[in-house]
């Protein structure tokens, strides 16, 4: 079966007209990066209901939601795990729990398109446990599985998580299981394309697509094959299925993986500083900037070795913003002087000059759109699901560290305070249900 590009452009431009995530007004033709989500609408209560009460209450927060261009002091009423109104008041005896948030920053919770939460292989952690330094309320496993181990994945890593959690498919059958070395990509056998096709088809709940890690040390003699594998299983799989692509030191010339990279799919590591980068003798590569024009999502990837000042701020100067702001957060680089937790990468984009609106939109509603399967999540738009992050944006100087050791210097912080999902706050005991006023 092939797949054209036609074919995949139509299939992910079904949904949202208007999307703007990382357009470029130099490519007025470019795609959307939005897969089919359906409408947001409510279950079991009528907004606007005078009568309504609210299971929960989050008060007199700072609220941020990109996606309506929202911000203001508002009070946000949650109802059977959804939100149910945002007002710039709601009545105490509308609401059963109430949580204070004054002086908080309130925004959807966050979502980290790139991260290792899958604790059974490899260098997962679990996603629940780092909620109180994540502020995450969905997350992307990175290829942790391959088809051979998809089974950990989707029967013990998700059942048991309360973080809403999909996944890239990884091309090597192993996945991630070895951890980051030996590289799981030195024998090429590994690289299965009916098999990381037939579980992204068999799963599309669950699985956005087909990941790669193309580096010299993890495809030795190898070069793109295994990239245009996973291309091969991602349109054997189906429309609008993505590839993921990884790069830190990819062999030969990294203009021809570029030039591989379909429009929607995701290059992830896009500011590594690693060797054979996207910007060389400070020029951001016209194969890269061709790729972000033609719609390929650029995801920062941040990890333990993948992220560089000195790359990232040329090429957002050159063309080359990010699309999604993600962590790479794995039991590697969370032990990294980077320290990329989704929060303290969004503070480093701050302090490269980002506005908070568009740091937050890069780690909400624009990774939801590129997941494509839940309506009206990354925003607080009623009818959506309750995933609430509240941080404290702190003034002060703040010293931000790269993955090689540069410094920056910002003025601001997020820190995380409390993080709601689907109306339930983590660390806090559940609400007795059904809940009696
Ligand atoms: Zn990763």
């Amino acid at each position: 079966m092939t797949l054209s590009r036609r074919d995949f452009l139509v299939s992910t431009t079904t949904a949202a007209a208007g999307t703007t995530v990382g357009a470029s007004s130099a490519a007025p033709a470019r795609p959307t990066l939005v897969a089919q989500a359906g409408a947001v609408a409510p279950r079991g209560f009528t907004p606007g209901d005078p009568a309504l009460k609210y299971e929960l209450v989050v008060a007199g927060g700072d609220v941020l939601d990109p996606s309506q261009r929202l911000r203001g002091k508002r009070d946000i009423g949650i109802k059977y795990g959804q939100i149910a109104a945002i007002a710039p008041s709601i009545p105490a005896d509308r609401s059963g729990q109430r949580i204070d948030a004054t002086g908080k920053l309130v925004t959807p919770g966050l979502i980290d398109l790139h991260t290792h939460l899958c604790p059974h292989l490899g260098i997962g952690l679990p996603a629940d446990e780092l909620v109180p330094i994540t502020c995450t309320t969905t997350a992307v496993s990175a290829g942790d599985a391959g088809w051979q181990t998809w089974g950990a994945f989707r029967h013990l890593a998700l059942p048991h998580s309360r973080t809403r959690l999909f996944a890239f498919v990884h091309i090597a059958s192993i996945g991630l299981a070895g951890g980051l070395a030996p590289g799981e990509m030195l024998n090429i056998d590994y690289a299965n394309v009916d098999g990381a096709a037939k579980v992204v088809a068999e799963n599309p709940d669950t699985v956005l697509g087909v990941k790669v890690r193309i580096t010299d040390s993890i495809v030795g003699q190898n070069g793109l094959e295994p990239l245009r594998r996973a291309i091969k299983a991602a349109e054997l799989a189906g429309k609008g299925v993505r590839v993921m692509c990884h790069i830190g030191a990819a062999p030969g010339n990294l203009s021809d993986l570029l030039d591989l990279l379909r429009p929607g799919d995701i290059l992830t590591h896009a500011y590594s500083g690693a060797g054979n980068n996207t910007v060389q003798n400070g020029k951001l590569l016209p194969a890269a900037l061709a790729a972000k024009q033609r719609g390929v999502i650029i995801d920062v990837g941040h990890g333990g070795g993948s992220f560089d000042f000195t790359v990232c701020e040329p090429a957002m100067q050159q063309g080359m913003a990010p699309d999604t702001i993600s962590s790479d957060i794995h039991s590697v680089s969370i032990n990294t002087p980077g320290y990329p937790t989704l929060p303290w990468v969004m503070s480093k984009f701050l302090a490269l000059g980002m506005s908070l609106e568009d740091v937050v939109a890069k780690a909400t509603v624009a990774p939801a759109r590129v997941i494509g399967r839940v309506p009206g999540l990354g925003t607080l738009q009623v009818g959506a699901p309750a995933d609430l992050a509240i941080m404290e944006l702190v003034d002060g100087a703040v010293e931000l560290v790269d993955t090689r050791n540069n410094k920056r210097h910002g003025a601001k912080k997020l820190v995380p305070v409390l993080t709601i999902r689907g109306g339930r706050p983590f660390g806090r005991p559940p609400l007795p249900t059904p809940f009696v006023f």
